[in-house]
């Protein structure tokens, strides 16, 4: 096993679990997800034997070869990033969870062409970034409710990315927000929202002191890309 992944590993499992104590919370209920976008398939074959299970692409072009020499029973696929409309074909199958559900139309693409349940999160735009991708916290309720009524959804929560900023703590209100948004929607719904996927290499320690469920990290675990 490669050294510097073992490293890195026990660094963020480590870091982890200090964010969680800090919280009064129990580390195993935070899901770790290797984000192996420009990451080759060698290091993510080694990252499984290290026990990693999930692991997040943001684009499918790049995922699926991935997807198809690794396969989807040592490894659980989250897409992660943009989801266009033409390529709601090739989810089913290959991804276990979509954590950038964006808009309306896109939960009416996925519902349509899906023929099994799939677990999703909605990613929220909570800074109101305007380059950024992921729904304006305005247009989250009609999605949420979209995508809970949905007969080939399953609403298991809410994702974010931060916005990039030099002091992490500066990002420490947008992971409050998320998870307020998603207490006001586990209510409106009268449905549990247990997910919150928030936290990057930057700000996880943060998110973990927030709350988060599911971690994202790619350069931490595999180094800079
Ligand atoms: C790249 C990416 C990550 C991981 O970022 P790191 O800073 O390398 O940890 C997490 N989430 C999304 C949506 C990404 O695109």
């Amino acid at each position: 096993m490669p050294d510097a992944l073992t490293a890195n590993l026990e660094a963020v499992r480590r870091t982890t679990a200090r964010s969680a104590e800090r919280a009064g919370r129990d580390p195993a209920a935070i899901t770790l997800v290797a984000v192996t976008k420009t990451v080759a398939v060698a290091p993510i074959r080694d990252a499984i034997g290290l026990g990693l299970k999930t692991f997040g692409e943001n684009r499918v072009q790049e995922a699926m070869p991935k997807i198809e020499a690794i396969g989807t029973g040592d490894a659980s696929w989250h897409l992660i990033g943009h989801l266009q409309t033409n390529k709601v074909k090739f989810i089913e199958g290959r991804f276990a969870m979509v954590q950038s559900i964006d808009r309306l139309d896109l939960v009416e693409a996925l519902d349509r062409r899906l023929g099994s349940p799939l677990d999703v999160l909605i990613e929220v735009n909570v800074a109101e970034e305007p380059q950024k991708t992921g729904a304006l916290p305005a247009d989250l309720p009609a999605i949420a409710d979209a995508a809970h009524a949905a007969r080939h959804l399953r609403l298991r929560g809410l994702m974010t990315i931060a916005p990039a900023v030099s002091d992490a703590e500066l990002v420490r209100p947008v992971f409050q927000r998320l998870r307020t948004l998603r207490d006001e929607n586990s209510q409106r719904l009268g449905a549990p929202l247990p997910v919150l996927s928030m936290g990057m290499t930057e700000d996880y320690p943060i998110a973990v002191e927030e709350g988060a469920t599911m971690l994202r990290l790619g350069r931490a675990l595999f180094g800079p890309r």
